[in-house]
């Protein structure tokens, strides 16, 4: 059984006031389990990293940012590096969030290179891909996805340093979550798939699902075989929501 990740991307959402308390409330509630089943990221934009790192320090949460820059320095005005989010605690960075690939032309080949960026800078990478409703409604969900895995995922991916999100963009801040059938279906594709990415330790290789999962829906889509948890958007802006999801954790 692979351990579940429940991981909350914040988007460009919050202040340093509720931001951090967001994340004390969430710290202190998975400091004080005895045993949590699942582990939790917290993914603030840029610019609260290191007040929500505090939040969080020694509580288990972990610290992730929600982009990269395939370079470790240089001209690259406004972006921030692995190596840098490496230096102020990050562990974690999601990579080819589909708002990414969407708003900022983002390729496979520019999400592959920096998975890799966050590979050579000891961060884990968390690699989304997922289709849109036109590919859906064309039958190209599978095809798409082995697409996108097979450009976004670079050679230097492991079991340790990488985590795949299936989020179909149908699905992300619309309400409308997949169903079990269809996460079940895509998951179980992926982790055939990712054998051939990653040949060793591919069965540990973490998938989440994404897409307008909320506490009402995440047990179920949590039971399903394949899924290794989630990744959330909206629903991590509130404790209790956020809370809720972790929870279905078993
Ligand atoms: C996301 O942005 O990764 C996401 C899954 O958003 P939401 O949970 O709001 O659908």
């Amino acid at each position: 059984m692979v351990r579940k990740l429940i991981a909350g991307n914040w988007k460009m959402n919050g202040t340093r006031a509720g931001g951090t308390a967001l994340a004390r409330d969430l710290a202190i509630r998975y400091a004080e389990m005895p045993d949590p089943a699942f582990d939790m990221l917290l993914c603030p934009p840029t610019a609260l990293l290191v007040p929500v790192g505090e939040a969080i320090a020694g509580s288990g949460v972990s610290l992730g940012a929600q982009d990269c820059h395939a370079e470790d320095s240089g001209a690259f005005t406004g972006d921030t590096s692995a190596a840098t989010l490496r230096d102020i605690g990050a562990g974690f960075v999601i990579v080819g969030h589909s708002e990414r690939r969407q708003y900022h032309s983002e390729i496979d080949l520019a999400v592959a290179a920096k998975a890799e960026a966050a590979h050579r800078n000891g961060l884990v990478a968390i690699i989304c891909i997922g289709e849109t409703l036109e590919e859906r409604d064309a039958g190209q969900t599978l095809a798409v996805c082995s697409r996108q895995l097979a450009g976004s995922v670079p050679p230097t991916a492991n079991a340790e340093n990488t985590v795949i999100a299936y989020e179909p963009v149908w699905a992300i801040g619309t309400g409308r979550a997949a169903t079990v059938e269809d996460v079940s279906g895509v998951h179980n594709h992926l982790r055939s798939e990712i054998a051939r990415r990653v040949p060793e330790g591919a069965a540990s290789v973490r998938l989440l699902y994404g897409g307008s999962v909320k506490a009402s829906n995440a047990a179920e889509l949590m039971a399903v075989p394949n899924v290794d948890g989630a990744l959330v958007g909206g629903a991590s802006l509130k404790a209790d929501d956020f809370w809720g999801i972790a929870e279905s954790c078993k």
